[in-house]
């Protein structure tokens, strides 16, 4: 690998101190601020810092940090990857992540939906993985459509290698552009977002998985790789049991994307998969927690299509805490909250906790969902008889609860 120029040298060098010194003071894990550091000194840095390494990025609205840290997996049968495991996901965080590991060859770089475009012309990235679009906690429809259109600005014209998920109109539109793409059929659970066309606003007719517009020629891509319930099938027909420790669909769906990412790169399903499945938890995601007897299996849900994704995985016979905050980080407008069915948790004991609990509550409430209302999450804890249970949690409610735990997951 060349060296780098001695600005950016000194600029790594200085961005890397002061993560190390935000670590230690306990400010934080230190991925953004070296990066930004990084950043101020030398612009350039990512730049420089992507040059000569073989890069994927990437984006969707849900699984993002899964399928990176899954493709990362894959990726180490090759050599070394750097990559932002703490979803650090925009430039700063990037800077760091390639500064963490100058002589990788190889880089798997989650980035934010919004930042995709910028992140793909500094870098150059030669793969791109997108997953799914979809309503954010703030975002609404014409937002992801306008977010779509920059991602086909952005590809067009680059000799960049897209894996692109074809069961997500939206997606499929964003990636069209591109000079060659590798179709996954990955499912998509959330349809709400995607019943008019992308290309023309008409009408998107839906026939079992197919898609297509009744007015224009927009539709459904043959699929070179579909998941098939618990397995892969690949461009050569053969068909893989997934078997990964993840749980859940949404899983599966984003183990298909990573192998096909993982041929991008010359690696073959045998030896990629093998790789993934030895991916137990990402950042503290389906970690099991134990205290008094009890054992909690934490959940993260950032919207309504990650709530769904959160149902499919939680188990039907055991009680459930939903803890819920409006902070920052979570968006502060719960209006999201009635674009969830929620009635699947009839029947089950529900636990309701977090910052905007009463918001919750009413929507469980009005959804005929009995639940009892608790103060804390501890308290939530302690009123459920020891034994397993699951926890589904918004962004800053899970770090609560993470936290609680020692972060020890
Ligand atoms: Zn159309």
């Amino acid at each position: 690998m060349t060296q780098l120029p001695l600005r950016a040298q000194l600029a790594s060098v200085l961005g890397r101190t002061a993560a190390t010194l935000s670590r230690v003071t306990g400010r934080g894990d230190g991925s953004v601020i070296g990066g930004r550091v990084g950043l101020v000194l030398e612009p350039d840095l990512l730049k420089q810092l992507a040059r000569d390494r073989k890069l994927a990025l990437v984006s969707a609205t849900n699984g993002k940090t899964t399928t990176t840290r899954l493709i990362t997996s894959a990726l180490t049968e090759l050599g070394e990857v750097a990559t932002n495991a703490f979803g650090a996901n925009m430039p700063a965080g990037h800077v760091s992540a390639l500064s963490a590991n100058k002589a990788a060859p190889y880089g798997v770089l989650e980035v934010d939906e919004k930042y995709l475009p910028e992140v793909l012309d500094t870098t150059g990235a030669s793969v791109v993985c997108l997953m799914n679009l979809s309503r954010d906690q703030m975002d609404r429809a014409a937002e992801i459509w306008l977010l779509a259109q920059k991602w086909r600005r952005a590809l067009s014209g680059k000799p960049t290698h897209v894996i692109a998920n074809c069961d997500d109109p939206l997606v499929t539109w964003g990636a069209s552009t591109a000079a060659k793409v590798t179709w996954v059929a990955g499912g998509q659970r959330w349809k709400e977002d995607s019943w008019s066309c992308p290309e023309c606003g008409g009408p998107l007719d839906r026939k079992g998985v197919d898609w297509a517009c009744r007015e224009c020629t927009f539709h459904r891509p043959e699929p070179h790789w579909v998941l098939d319930d618990d397995a892969v099938i690949d461009p050569r027909g053969d068909r893989w049991v997934l078997d990964l420790q993840l749980p859940g669909l949404a899983n599966r769906s984003n183990g298909a994307m990573a192998l096909a990412v993982a041929e991008a790169f010359g690696l073959h399903v045998q030896s990629a998969l093998p790789r993934l499945r030895e991916v137990t938890s990402v950042a503290g995601r389906y970690t099991t927690v134990q205290r008094d007897g009890r054992a909690a299996r934490l959940l993260l849900s950032k919207n309504p299509a990650g709530w769904l994704e959160a149902f499919d995985v939680s188990d039907s016979s055991l009680p459930i805490i939903l803890s819920v905050n409006a902070q920052g980080p979570d968006g502060r407008d719960t209006s999201w909250l009635w674009d969830v069915d929620y009635r699947i948790l009839r029947g089950r004991p529900v636990y309701v906790t977090g910052e905007r609990r009463l918001d919750l509550a009413l929507r469980l409430d009005v959804a005929d969902v009995p639940f009892q209302l608790c103060e804390s999450f501890t308290e939530a804890f302690n009123a459920i008889p020891p034994g397993r249970l699951d926890v589904i949690a918004n962004y800053t409610a899970f770090q609560q609860i993470r936290s609680e735990f020692g972060r020890a997951v």
